[in-house]
């Protein structure tokens, strides 16, 4: 079996491997001699081992026990020399009829085959162990640790099974939380775990029962039945190769392609939800739950690289088809604001692998495990006596929580392996987690990664190390059910119109009701059925508060949801300005009459005015041809005047940024005075005072300016408008003018006080 190789910028996190066992262990015997009816394990190209990687966990090449029962007819010189003949066969003994040879775990299948074509041979199979009392009825429990330690556990590496003694308890009490979850959880639902990472073996008897199935599909149809844009997406989708193959079978249909393993997501999978009490294999730290595993594979090829692009669209896959955690047993040291984004627009928790370098993540950060999200859980590893290994990422403020990442026994591609590092350690959160979310739809990651915190079982090493030193403790977590938070409540939308010229604009805010948060806010033209937001993954995203600029008025429809699942969708109705701008004119005759200067006071309360214009002439507003036609009034705060020479009707065009347009016509005349009266033809002041003197003209409609002069300006000053100043004692005359020639006089006295 291949060894992933740590990715530069992507990696894995799961450190060290040993090789897998048979899927067939339980296969019956095969019959005697000659039989052509090989045992289900073919056997797959023998590879060269890779070197471990260095994660202080040195892998072991697996080997197989297989004993051979020779049938009576055989001579014992023949059975010698078919057990001689066996590739790479060492004879462990060899007594009377019977002999157990170990193999690798490569060639068991095929040795197997042989002996059993063999005439010489009656039964062969492989070896097994004798079980000790387990915590479920799986064949392997023993080597689950994480689950129950008893102060020794399997190390399955090899066919001579070690045991490793360990700290008794250093465990997460699963089988406490199995043994009270029927009583806890009346009313348990299924909860949907997307591992997104290589492939899973949907295959495999220990996985297959607890696969996530997607009920709007019909298998192989080459149609996309529930029009997610994913066609035949049973299981979950493959966005590394880009197809529905979640899983790569040699072509036996049994071994995994060494160019594209997918025994780590297997593995992942297997921790979470290995199918419980079946009598093979391991049972998943979730296995007493309604648990369905969704398989996103976007890992690959020989190193197991994936790309972030692709994480994203795995994320966004798994939040529309509402799984409710994700397990990340990856990471990588870039930042990338498209998958902080995605996740924190999920309503799914995520679980995430906090990495296997050692190092202190408050200072090197891994992402995704380093957002500070209120959904994101970052989970390092320890080993089975409690202790952090020196490969185990850690970080005060960054890394929340450890659980059991040592020896980790679980599935692959067609059988198991042991595995170590924090991928390890993230599905065994992720599986207490899904214990929790088991009781109810409407909680929300907030509360259960809270909940997993403050029930965590203390670990003396993690102190200082972790946020919470400690591992998850599932029978401690299912004690705090009364605990769990229900939001039942979609949150609610407000909308505040505007204008910005030639757009709309359109502020949406959205509140919470019910506890869990906002989610996400979308919109799209027209009117929407709820599906087509794909639960918060589709659409146009809207930024709370900050205006959306939209370009036509009409029905809009708005999405909102929380982190509780909940969701709501509104048809916003975004009028348009209908309202043409409006004017009032005035004009005012020059003294010299030879020029007349027309005042626009224009107005306009939504978009705002665009053009203003003036033509001579009566006109209506298509004679401006939207503003090529007419001479532009300048115009500052709505005000603006302009001046003409000719007697007339002139008329103002105006248009606002949204289209409206408005004509006012203004009839432009200079209209003589025949007779002016004063109200004074002498008055008497004293210095400092004021006196205004009012002409009157006929007719009323005269245009004729006014001009007023002083005999003396010592004595008073008279302002242009006829406000009078006395200034010093003494005698003067004010004569007021018209441009008709009309003239009439005031004598003003002026006296000290
Ligand atoms: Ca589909
Ligand atoms: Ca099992």
């Amino acid at each position: 079996m291949h060894i992933r190789k740590h990715h530069a910028a992507y990696i894995l996190f799961a450190a060290a491997a040993a090789l897998s066992f048979p899927r067939s262990a339980a296969e019956p015997l095969c019959a005697a001699a000659p039989n052509p009816a090989a045992p289900a394990s073919p056997e797959a190209a023998s590879a060269a081992f890779p070197s471990p990687v260095s994660d202080g966990y040195a892998p072991q090449e697996a080997a197989v026990g297989l004993i051979v029962l020779f049938s009576a007819a055989a001579s014992p010189e023949e059975c010698s020399a078919l057990l001689a003949s066996l590739p790479r066969a060492e004879i462990q003994w060899h007594e009377n009829s019977a002999a157990l040879i170990r193999v690798p775990f490569r060639s068991a299948s095929g040795t197997l085959g042989l002996l059993c074509a063999s005439s010489c041979v009656s039964a062969a199979d492989y070896d097994g162990e004798i079980e000790m009392a387990s915590i479920s009825e799986d064949a392997y429990s023993n080597a689950q640790w994480g689950l129950n330690n008893t102060g020794s556990y399997s190390f399955i590496s090899d066919m001579n099974t070690s045991t490793i003694l360990s700290v008794p308890d250093i465990d997460m009490n699963i089988p406490e939380a199995w043994a009270s979850y029927p009583a806890l959880v009346t009313s348990p639902r299924e909860v949907v775990v997307a591992v997104i990472d290589t492939g899973v073996d949907v295959n495999h008897p220990d996985l297959a029962g607890n696969i996530w199935i997607n009920q709007g599909e019909i298998p192989g149809d080459g149609i996309d039945n529930d029009n997610n844009g994913f066609v035949d997406d049973i299981y979950g989708w493959d966005f590394y190769n880009g197809d529905n193959t979640v899983c790569h079978y040699d072509a036996d249909g049994i071994h995994t392609l060494l160019a594209d393993s997918d025994d780590h997501g297997s593995h992942v999978a297997g921790i979470i939800g290995a199918v419980k009490d079946n009598g093979v294999g391991i049972a998943g730290v979730a296995s007493c739950a309604d648990i369905k595993i969704m398989v996103l594979k976007i890992h690959g090829g020989k190193n197991g690289s994936g790309t972030i692009s692709n994480a994203v669209r795995a994320i966004r896959y798994a939040t529309a088809m509402n799984a409710d955690i994700c397990n990340i047993s990856w990471g990588t040291s870039k930042e990338n604001r498209a998958l902080e984004q995605a996740i924190r627009e999920s309503d799914m928790l995520f679980v995430a692998a906090a990495g296997n370098s050692g190092g202190n993540n408050d200072k090197a950060p891994v992402y995704p495990a380093n957002y500070p999200l209120d959904n994101v859980l970052s989970v390092t590893f320890i080993d089975a006596s409690g202790r952090m290994s020196a490969k185990s990422n850690y970080g005060s403020s960054t890394v929340d929580i450890a659980a059991p990442g040592v020896h980790i026994f679980s599935t692959c591609v067609g059988g198991y392996v042991s595995l170590s590092g924090s991928s390890m350690a993230a599905p065994h959160a992720a599986g207490v987690a899904a214990l929790l979310y088991s009781c109810g739809r409407y909680q929300y990651p907030a509360n259960i990664k809270d909940l997993l915190l403050s029930t965590a079982k203390p670990i003396a090493a993690l102190e200082g190390k972790v946020r919470c030193a400690g591992i998850p403790d599932a029978a401690a977590a299912l004690g705090t059910i009364s605990a769990l938070r229900y939001d039942y409540y979609a949150p609610t939308l407000t909308f505040t119109p505007g204008f910005d010229r030639e757009n709309l604009l359109l502020t949406v805010n959205a509140a919470d009701k019910g506890g869990s948060g906002v989610r996400t806010i979308r919109y799209a033209p027209g009117v929407r059925e709820l599906s087509s937001f794909r639960r918060g993954t589709a659409e146009t995203a809207v930024i709370p508060g900050s205006p959306i600029v939209l370009t036509k008025a009409g029905k809009y429809t708005f999405y909102v949801s929380d982190y509780a699942g909940n969701e709501r969708i509104v048809v916003y109705q975004l009028a348009d300005d209908l309202l043409a701008p409006s004017a009032s004119l005035s004009y005012q005759v020059a003294f010299t009459r030879k020029s007349m200067t027309v005042q626009v006071e224009a107005f306009d309360t939504q978009s705002g005015l665009r053009l203003v214009q003036y033509a001579e002439g009566a006109h209506d507003a298509s004679y401006f041809r939207s503003g090529e036609a007419g001479k532009a009034v300048a115009m500052k705060d709505g005000k603006g005047s302009f001046t003409v020479t000719r007697e007339g009707n002139y008329t103002v065009y105006l248009s606002d940024y949204r289209g409206n347009k408005a004509v006012q016509t203004i009839e432009v005349r200079v209209i003589p005075s025949v007779s002016m009266t004063l109200n004074a033809s002498k008055k008497t002041l004293t210095v400092g005072k004021t006196f205004e003197l009012l002409p009157v003209l006929s007719p009323d409609s005269s245009t004729d300016k006014l001009k007023f002069t002083s005999s003396s300006p010592a004595v008073c000053r008279v302002s242009a408008a006829g406000v009078v100043t006395a200034l010093a004692p003494g005698k003067a005359v004010i004569t007021v003018k018209t441009a008709s020639g009309i003239e009439k006089k005031c004598t003003i006295t002026v006296k000290t006080r």
